[in-house]
This record gives C-alpha cells, structure tokens and sequence, in this order.
C-alpha cells in the first residue's frame, strides 16, 4: 500500500512486468519502422518515464520530441479543447508516433490526433502505456498498447495524483 496526499493506492502492476511489456513494444515499432526515421512525439508530463523506457530499446535512427497540451480552453463550437505547446518540428512527411501515458474516453487523444493530422504528416501511429476500455468515448486506434485496465484510477511511472506519485517505478490502483 503507499500513500499519496489523502488516498492509499494498491500495487498494480509491477516495475519488472511493466519494464517487459515495454521493451515488447520496442521490439515491435523495431520491425515495423525498420529503415525510417520516425519521430517520437511524447505528451508530456505522464509519458516521461513509459517514453524513456520504450526508446531505450529503439535503435533505429529516429528523433525525439515533447509536447504539452493546454489546459481546456472553452470555444462554442467545440468545447473543451486542449492544444499542443512546444511543438517546434516540422511533421510534414514524417512518420510520427505519438507516446502517451494512458488513454481513458479517448477525447484528449482525439483531439491531438486531429491537431498532429492537419500537420500533414506521413504516418501517424499511438503507443500508450495504458488503456481504459470500457471508458472510451471516442474511438482511437491504438496502434501500440502496454496494458488494457478497467476503469479505476491509477498512479505512479509518470502517472501523478493532484501533481503527486509520478517518481513510483510501478503502477499502483485505487481500491473499488
Ligand atoms: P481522456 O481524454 O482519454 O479521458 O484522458 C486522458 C488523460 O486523463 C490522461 O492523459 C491522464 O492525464 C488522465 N487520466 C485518465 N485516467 C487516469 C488515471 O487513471 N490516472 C491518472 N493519473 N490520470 C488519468
């Protein structure tokens, strides 16, 4: 059990079976992206650590780059969108992979994917360290998963509550 601010989490998911699970999707974008040059778009803050792990074991030439989304800004037409910051690359022709650490109804990861598609890139593929089915609302195709989980809140390897529990080196639950 380990405490963050008011709650006690659960372990979830070991340090050693998520570093596994990783290194099996390394080994997958390996094949599919042999002799190209993909560019690694990683949102952060919580895919630092999934991200680091994923391309310690890519090495194909590629470039890595970070993004952070807004925070929602409300517009009449669409409602709550996030925009990317920091973006400086170029994706015309490239083929991105975007790196996330969990999506959960799939609306932030609908959005981004839109904002990167008008970019004109190449490709465009998603590798999340986490997936929450039962709470998609929007569908995404989700070329790249570590773990399906149910619907319950988690914490720790990158993943914070209220800013806290980022640093743990597994993943912990928050009890039904
Ligand atoms: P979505 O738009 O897919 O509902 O939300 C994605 C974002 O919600 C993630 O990038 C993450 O910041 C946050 N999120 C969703 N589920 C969890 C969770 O179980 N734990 C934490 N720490 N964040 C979550």
């Amino acid at each position: 059990m380990i405490t963050i601010h008011d709650k006690t989490f659960s372990p979830f998911i070991s340090r050693d079976l998520i570093e596994s699970r990783i290194a099996e999707l390394s080994t997958q974008i390996n094949t599919d992206y042999e002799g190209r040059n993909p560019l690694f778009l990683v949102v952060l803050n919580g895919a630092f650590l999934f991200a680091s792990e994923l391309v310690k074991n890519i090495p194909l030439t590629c470039e890595i780059t970070f993004v952070r989304l807004s925070s929602y800004a409300q517009t009449e037409s669409t409602g709550k969108v996030r925009q990317i910051i920091g973006l400086e690359e170029k994706l015309t022709d490239r083929d991105v992979i975007i790196i996330e650490d969990i999506v959960d109804t799939g609306l932030t990861m609908h959005q981004l994917l839109q904002q990167i598609q008008a970019l004109a890139p190449r490709t465009v593929e998603i590798a999340t360290l986490l997936h929450k089915p039962e709470a998609i609302k929007k569908a995404v195709d989700l070329r790249y998963v570590g773990f399906e989980i149910p619907n319950r809140f988690v914490v720790g390897y990158g993943l914070d509550y209220d800013g806290a529990g980022r640093n743990l080196d597994a993943l912990y639950v928050l009890p039904e």
